[in-house]
């Protein structure tokens, strides 16, 4: 039998889990993003800890990013340019496998939680679906054609751009690379600059959520017309409010303006099964690392 580990570590909080499966998680420790030293060492101690039967078979991490998530590149497994201080250049997968000495999958916390939703989730059965998080930052990734997409490097599907009309909405956005790009517009901080209030203190009837609708839902678009999702999959901090799900269908619906006549945008029962939240609600990343760590060991994901 093969045991799994499964990191998910994201900017401000660590996941660690073993296990092989959702109804399977046999061990489980979170703990908050310090150093880079003191939080891999942390994780690995966990694993160290952990005595079963079977020693684990391999480790699978959902990293915060940007990554390199190129098997053969030198840098593979390393957190890159993040502006995350001390993370820069950090060899996040190649310090799990020295210290551990089993094969490690190392992928963007985005694509191991669409992966996770893949294999136990709501993207089951899919081959092309995407998978965003909003919350503290907007990331997306996802599969095409039952691929992981990593291509040049990996997607950065928060930083696209959406029309923003300055005159209705004069806040700026806070991305410091491009200002109002997605994640400047629609992220938490992003909710929390534009009304000085965070957004889980927003009442539901609060003009901020038609706006944070309307710029989701433009994002959602540029994404549903160059991929062709079978499925789009918000997951976040931001999506526990769970009253934006409407309101981002009937906007998304209304952008397309009747462009793609298929029932999953025509139909209100199609969009309610089409923009959808996590099946495994905040567990996709932990989870999904698990599945990363079994398609390891399977050799159908290259390893660190
Ligand atoms: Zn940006």
């Amino acid at each position: 039998m093969a045991l799994y580990g499964g990191i998910e570590g994201g900017g401000t909080k660590f996941v660690c889990a073993v296990g092989t499966a959702p109804d399977d998680l046999r061990a489980e420790a979170r703990f908050a993003t310090t150093t880079p030293d003191e939080t891999i060492a942390r994780a690995i101690a966990f694993f160290r800890e952990q005595h079963f039967e079977e020693p684990l078979t391999a480790i699978g991490i959902a990293s915060f990013g940007p990554i390199d998530p190129n098997p053969t590149s030198p840098t593979f497994g390393y957190v890159t340019t993040t502006p995350k201080p001390g993370w820069a250049h950090t060899d996040f997968a190649g310090a799990v496998r020295r210290a551990l000495g089993v094969p490690v999958g190392f992928d963007t916390d985005v694509n191991v939680a669409a992966l996770g939703e893949h294999r136990w989730g709501a993207a089951r059965g899919l081959d092309t679906f995407i998978y965003l998080t909003v919350g503290t930052g907007l990331g997306g990734g996802g599969m095409v054609n039952g691929e992981l997409i990593h291509g040049l490097m990996h997607p950065e599907m928060g930083h696209i751009r959406v029309p923003h009309d300055w005159a209705a909405d004069p806040y700026p956005g806070y991305c410091p690379y491009h200002g109002d790009c997605l994640e400047g517009l629609a992220a938490g901080p992003a909710l929390e600059g534009r009304w000085q209030v965070r957004g889980e203190h927003l009442p539901p009837d609060h003009p901020a959520w038609p706006l944070e609708a309307h710029y989701l839902a433009l994002g959602l678009v540029n994404l549903i017309l160059p991929l062709s999702p079978q499925r789009i999959i918000m997951g976040g901090g931001v999506m526990e409010q769970r009253h934006l799900f409407p309101l981002i269908r009937v906007e998304v619906q209304r952008l397309l303006n009747g462009y793609l006549q298929i029932p999953a945008i025509t139909t209100a029962a199609g969009l309610a099964d089409y923009i959808v939240p996590p099946a495994l609600g905040g567990r996709s990343g932990v989870l999904g690392a698990i599945a990363l760590a079994e398609r390891v060991a399977q050799g159908l994901t290259p390893s660190v």
